[in-house]
């Protein structure tokens, strides 16, 4: 087929199919508006489900069976020492989770009438898109929206054509468990990833260049999860910068600012993620990304060119996938008139390591910095039943409040299932409830969710 011969003509054509895309093309579907999700991979998912959220959540969880069979020898119980088959465990990810996800996603495509297109999209104009690949075509869109989403960014001046020097990709792909890994990040990737495969057997040395992990993060959150990071890594390195790498025979050197060089069987790097906006064709276009090249939008997704709509990823910071849904929704729906805004006041983030870091809204260094007065609330893990009960007490929840309104401000938690107890937190600071609301209302005992009524009783006793 000669490339353009092919014309489709849609009301949305979505760039991208990962979660902000496959979330805006359904919405948009479900709005009655034709809609085509141009895919370079073909397929729905993204970043989220192919290399990303899913697939590292699969290992975590193998991780965390590793490390509570472990933790049961002193509860009594000896399951003896693990036995890890790589093969079994990258088709259990792969396929039965993975796969089965990837399939649901395409089923429900097909039964929302949301065709997908396989290859590169360029914009031509602000109504045409051109498609390479393997299906050339154009599409001519009434909207159009982009959700190309972000890729891992590389280290600055130290680029080393090695399959020993992974990205998150080749790390999730698990080709062999390395006696030695240097992991260098300290944010989310490296602690998840880097979890992963101590468990698993490597001996982890995790180089961060600030000093210390998860900067921006709550450290009174971040002291149980650098804690445990100190046992289960070889060795943790704050505020060290690698000055460079080198392959040395089936091994890679790594040099360190601080001296005390090293020598490891793969390396790592997670510094970090960069939008996918380049090669767009955005200057055919009225979109004008800015000095990062995130594309910038206002609240209801739009972006300087009034048939352009951005969502996810791309659209900058927090790069979570719950916000690009979010975002998706809020593009269709607003394409489709309804009187719809990224209005949400949170955007809950969880670090899902072992203690899982869970946090939303204000945090306490935010309100110092801005001079804002604010209630805080600590209730620690030690004596709550349900943490005994689970032999760990190594968690924290902690409240912030407005003193005068009482409502709740943000909610930070650290500890076994913070991630999904930081929910109660994001809905209490969404719906604008109360410390009152919060110790009020019946937790189920023994459960962890108590520890947010205590933290809010506690408030109301410094409030006398
Ligand atoms: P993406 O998911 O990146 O999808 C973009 C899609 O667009 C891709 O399929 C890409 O191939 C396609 N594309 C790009 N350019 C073009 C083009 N020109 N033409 C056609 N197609 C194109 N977030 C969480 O909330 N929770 C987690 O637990 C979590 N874990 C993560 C773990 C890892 C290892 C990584 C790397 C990320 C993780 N994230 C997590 C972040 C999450 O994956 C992203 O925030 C999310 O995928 C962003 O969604 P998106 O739709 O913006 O873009
Ligand atoms: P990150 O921004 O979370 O952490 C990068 C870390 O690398 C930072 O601590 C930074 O100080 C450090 N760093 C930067 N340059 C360095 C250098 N030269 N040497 C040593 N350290 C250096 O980035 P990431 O871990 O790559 O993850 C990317 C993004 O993906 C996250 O920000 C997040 O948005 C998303 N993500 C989310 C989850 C989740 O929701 N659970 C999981 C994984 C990834």
């Amino acid at each position: 087929m000669v490339m353009g011969d092919l014309v489709v003509e849609v009301d949305v054509a979505v760039v991208g199919g990962g979660p902000g895309g496959y979330s805006a093309a359904f919405r948009c579907a479900e709005l009655g508006l034709e809609t085509v999700v141009v895919d370079s991979g073909k397929r729905l998912g993204g970043a989220c489900l192919w290399e990303g959220c899913i697939p590292s959540k699969a290992l975590l969880h193998v991780a965390a069976l590793i490390e509570d069979a472990e933790r049961a020898r002193d509860l009594g119980v000896d399951f003896g020492e693990p036995r890890v088959a790589l093969d079994p465990l990258r088709k259990w990810k792969d396929e039965r989770v993975v796969g089965r996800l990837a399939r649901g996603l395409a089923a429900l495509a097909k039964t929302r009438g949301v065709e997908v297109i396989g290859g590169r999209a360029v914009f031509e104009s602000s109504r045409e898109l051109r498609v390479e690949g393997e299906e050339p075509q154009k599409v001519r869109f009434k909207h159009a929206i982009v959700a190309t989403g972000s890729a891992p960014a590389a280290l600055p001046g130290l680029a080393l054509a090695s399959d020993r020097v992974m990205d998150s990709t080749a790390a999730l792909e698990l080709a062999d468990i390395p006696e030695r890994l240097l992991v260098i990040g300290g944010g989310y990737i490296g602690l998840e990833l880097g979890q992963v495969y101590a468990a698993l057997g490597s001996a982890v040395t995790l180089v961060e260049m600030t000093d210390g992990l998860l900067p921006g993060v709550d450290r009174a959150l971040v002291q149980p999860l650098a804690r445990r990071c100190e046992k289960l890594f070889d060795k943790i390195r704050l505020g060290t910068k690698v000055t460079s790498l080198a392959e040395k025979g089936s091994a890679i050197e790594a040099r360190f600012d601080g001296g005390d060089d090293g020598v490891f069987d793969r390396v790592l790097v997670a510094v970090g993620r960069r939008p996918a906006s380049a090669g767009l064709g955005l200057e055919n276009t009225r979109v004008n990304p800015d000095a990062r090249s995130f594309i910038t939008v206002d609240d209801r997704c739009r972006t300087a060119d009034r048939a352009i709509y951005a969502v996810g990823d791309v659209t900058g910071e927090p790069m979570l996938a719950h916000r690009a849904m979010r975002q998706g929704k809020v593009a269709a729906e607003v394409i489709g008139g309804r009187p719809s805004a990224f209005d949400n006041v949170v955007v809950p983030a969880v670090v899902f390591t072992d203690p899982e870091v869970a946090w939303c809204g204000l945090t306490e260094f935010e309100a110092a910095r801005a001079g804002r007065a604010v209630r805080v609330a600590k209730r620690e893990w030690a004596a709550a039943g349900r943490a005994l009960t689970l032999g760990r007490t190594d968690g924290l929840t902690k409240l912030i409040a407005d003193p005068d309104s009482g409502r709740v401000l943000g909610v930070g938690i650290v500890g076994p299932g913070a991630g999904e107890l930081i929910a109660e937190g994001a809905l209490a600071v969404e719906a604008a409830l109360t410390v009152e609301d919060l110790a009020a209302t019946i937790h189920t005992h023994p459960t962890l969710s108590e520890t947010l009524m205590e933290a809010a009783e506690s408030l109301l006793r410094q409030g006398g």
